[in-house]
């Protein structure tokens, strides 16, 4: 089940030609990805932005970022390292303290971290793999920090094949099979099939999971792949003609299905019902709130006509003040029904003095002119709107709503 590649970082950098001696740096992660602590000398070391330093060794144990996958993080001997570049082959550390050139020093990589990056970098390289050889999809995009891992394939998978890959992945993990990493000689390489974005030259980093991926890749990976522990697929979007599937691998995977359960407990505490009926309580409880919200409707509706009758029928202006949230609708019905009656300015305000109002007003006597009123409150209370002659609509933020009606019904 040999497959095309994704990682297109296989080829090996840490020796640059043009770079002065000092830059050479010893890539350590390639000789054995367990190293947790190393000696190195400080070749360089420069201030970088922030008060930060730039530190480059003769050999190091830290990946740097590339491929889509953040770099290691840990301690040289004392000074934090919160992030590792590589450019040009140069590897730079990002340190909190200056170094002394020349100066022998110990390396400590925070190996939780740099753990768990190569459970999800393992746990990818075998779905990829299994992406490729079932459906032919080629992953052309990856992404690995601390918060996400994602694919990209540039096909579309369902809900049913991604089903069935997270299992066939799960099951490899549980074969526990012996993840290699080698520099092929080149009439070997030649002759092997392996993923690739693109066409690479000199040593190539070739990493192997029989039966499942053969991929050039210059990442840390886990030696065997029950390490792995388990893979769980997180969502699956469509993205780009193709799928963004996210994954989560290992400790992740468990602290995220933890939290899951820790809401589906919660869920079923505050519905007092089993976890299986959790949806259809759900359910249940939305159609119910869709009712209810339907016959409050009708009940303020109802109140709203009682309080329209008890208005002196020659009263001009007319500015009732109601509770926050009553539907535009309502207060549109409501201006309307004021108007029939009263001849000259008719609105609603809806809200509270403490958070604001928004409001509708309108009129039916063409020889009145509503624009002067919205512009009294908005110069005078700041409100936002608009309209035309005959009808307003707006908001306003915290005010005495009562000294608004009373300025609006002697307008
Ligand atoms: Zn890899």
């Amino acid at each position: 089940m040999q497959s095309l590649f994704l990682w297109d970082c296989g080829q090996r950098q840490g020796k640059c030609d043009t770079m002065s001696s000092m830059v050479k740096t010893e890539e350590l992660y390639y000789q054995d990805a367990y190293l947790k602590e190393f000696e190195a000398e400080v070749l360089s070391c420069s201030e970088g932005r922030d008060g930060s330093f730039l530190v480059v060794l003769d050999r190091t144990a830290f990946f740097p970022e590339q491929g889509g996958q953040s770099s290691d993080i840990g301690t040289i001997s004392g000074a934090c390292v919160s992030h590792v570049s590589i450019k040009d082959g140069v590897i730079s550390h990002v340190t909190d303290k200056e170094l002394t050139v020349g100066d022998k020093v110990t390396g400590a990589i925070d190996w939780n971290h740099r753990f768990s990056n190569m459970q999800q970098h393992t746990g990818e390289h075998i779905f990829s793999g299994i992406v490729n050889s079932r459906y032919g999809y080629d992953n052309v995009g990856f992404h690995l920090s601390d918060s996400e891992v994602t694919m990209d394939y540039n096909g579309v998978l369902t809900d049913d094949d991604i089903r069935d890959v997270e299992m066939a992945v799960n099951k490899a993990i549980w074969e526990n099979i012996e993840v290699k990493c080698e520099f092929p000689a080149k009439e070997i390489l030649d002759t092997l099939q392996y993923r690739s974005k693109k066409e690479l030259t000199g040593d190539v980093r070739i990493v192997t999971i029989p039966g499942y991926d053969s991929c050039a890749c210059c990442a840390p990976h886990v030696a065997r792949t029950g390490e792995i522990g388990f893979l769980k697929v997180v969502s699956c979007q469509n993205y780009k003609g193709g799928v963004r599937v996210s994954i989560l691998c290992g400790k992740r995977a468990l602290e995220y299905i933890s939290a899951q359960t820790g809401v589906v407990a919660e869920l079923t505490g505050l519905l007092t019902t089993g976890s299986d009926k959790i949806v259809s309580s759900v359910k249940k409880l939305s159609e119910e709130n869709y009712a209810l919200k339907g016959e409050l409707s009708d009940c303020r509706e109802k109140l709203i006509g009682y309080e329209l009758d008890s208005i002196d029928e020659n009263k001009e202006n007319v500015f009732l003040k109601k509770e926050s949230g009553l539907d535009s609708n309502l207060m549109r019905k409501t201006v309307n029904a004021l108007t029939e009656v009263h001849k000259g300015f008719c609105g609603v305000f809806s809200g509270d003095d403490s958070i604001g109002y928004k409001y509708i007003i309108a009129t039916r006597d063409g020889n009145r002119d509503l624009r002067a009123l919205q512009n009294m409150l908005h110069d005078e209370y700041g409100a936002k709107g608009g309209g035309s002659s005959a009808m307003a609509q707006g908001s306003m933020g915290p005010v005495d709503v009562a000294s608004v009606i009373i300025k609006c019904e002697s307008f």
